[in-house]
């Protein structure tokens, strides 16, 4: 596996890193299976989050399961957690919480999660905010270096301009550049000032997974560090590891077949990530994307429906609250396009 130096924290790593998301849902020993297996084929970087984890309490945190599975590993692997909270106390309190269940007594990055509003970076930034608690926890030793997430790089160029974050993780794929145009504006600076780059959503949000060598020799391409695909079992592991031996850029065919495969997803699709959530009517609405992108684009019609009969409640106990589409980072018509799955879905007439 080749690796990368992660900016100016001078720390080694593999240039596939394991996005944590998947395993939230796989029992315990299959998800650390699927992690030590990572770490059998050289990955060395792990990012997971307070917030990847079910309601349920009797299912293990994604935090759990990676703890667990590098537990006898810890000072050979590198691991990336993140809080939401905003203020001083109730990240302190993830912190804890954090080191509890990853088994360690630091984090080597801690990042702020999915800052996409000016206004959440003003509260992290302010009195009593998060802020604080980042800077002392890096003094106690429990943080090593500090970190910060998000889906919007011109917001994210503005907070590294005005703070010395090392480590910076935005999402990099074909589908995401002409949205977002990160190739364009966030990696040159961080490459300029050392700044470490993990690409979240390389597969965008999983979309691509079928694409899954194309997208991340793509995402290798680019001014980045590491590609951090999620990975929820054996065999995805096994493909993603095997690109972060090939270091071959995309050829100019390459990339417009890629490019051509993403644009056939349109711009609007769910990318996985559950910011949306929780519902106000309890609807599982990445779920919902899910079965229906296997309904539209992988022709699984008669299973995806199986599944989201199962599913309760289902998209139409959509109460129209709007807060779902506040929270989307991709700004998606949640509503209309959860119309639209229920009526493919459930077999009902348009
Ligand atoms: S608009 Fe519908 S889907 Fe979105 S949070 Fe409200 S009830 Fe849930
Ligand atoms: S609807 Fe938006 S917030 Fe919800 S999972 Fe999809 S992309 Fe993420």
């Amino acid at each position: 596996m080749r690796t990368r130096r992660l900016g100016k924290t001078g720390l080694e790593v593999s240039v596939i890193g394991f996005g944590g998301i998947p395993i939230i849902t796989a029992p315990d020993e299959e998800a650390e299976q699927v992690v030590r297996r990572a770490y059998d084929l050289g990955v060395t970087l792990y990012d997971t989050a307070r917030a990847y984890q079910r309601s349920d309490p009797t299912v293990s945190a994604s935090e759990d399961k990676i703890g667990r599975a590098l537990a006898p590993v810890r000072d050979r692997v590198v691991i990336c957690t993140k809080t939401q909270a905003t203020d001083a106390a109730g990240t302190r309190a993830h912190l804890e919480e954090s080191l509890r269940r990853l088994r360690s007594d630091y984090v080597d990055v801690w990042m702020f999660h999915s800052v996409d509003r000016l206004s959440t970076w003003e509260t992290i930034r302010g009195p009593g905010g998060a802020l604080e608690t980042m800077v002392r926890a890096r003094e106690e030793g429990k943080v090593r270096f500090a970190g910060i997430s998000g889906h919007r790089p011109d917001l994210l160029l503005d907070i590294l301009r005005d703070w010395r974050f090392e480590v910076v993780m935005v999402p990099v794929n074909i589908v995401d550049r002409y949205i977002y145009r990160a190739e364009e504006t966030l990696l040159p600076y961080c490459r300029e000032h050392e700044i470490g780059v993990l690409a979240m959503k390389p597969l965008a949000g999983g979309a691509l997974r079928e694409q899954a060598t194309l997208a991340l020799r793509y995402c290798l391409g680019q001014a980045v560090t590491c590609a951090v695909p999620g990975m929820g079992t054996l065999a995805e592991v096994e493909t993603d590891a095997a690109v972060g031996e090939d270091p071959r850029p995309l050829t100019p065919e390459e990339e417009e077949d890629l490019w051509r495969r993403g644009r056939a997803l349109g711009l609007d699709f769910c990318r996985q990530c559950g910011y949306c959530l929780p519902c106000t009517a309890g609807i599982s609405i990445p779920a919902v994307f899910r079965l229906d992108g296997y309904f539209t684009r992988y022709g699984q019609e008669e299973w995806a429906r199986q599944q989201y009969l199962a599913l309760d409640p289902q998209a139409d106990a959509c109460a129209e609250c709007g807060e779902c589409e506040e929270r989307c980072p991709y700004r998606l018509p949640i509503r209309e396009k959860l119309k639209q799955a229920h009526q493919r879905l459930a077999g009902v007439p348009g």
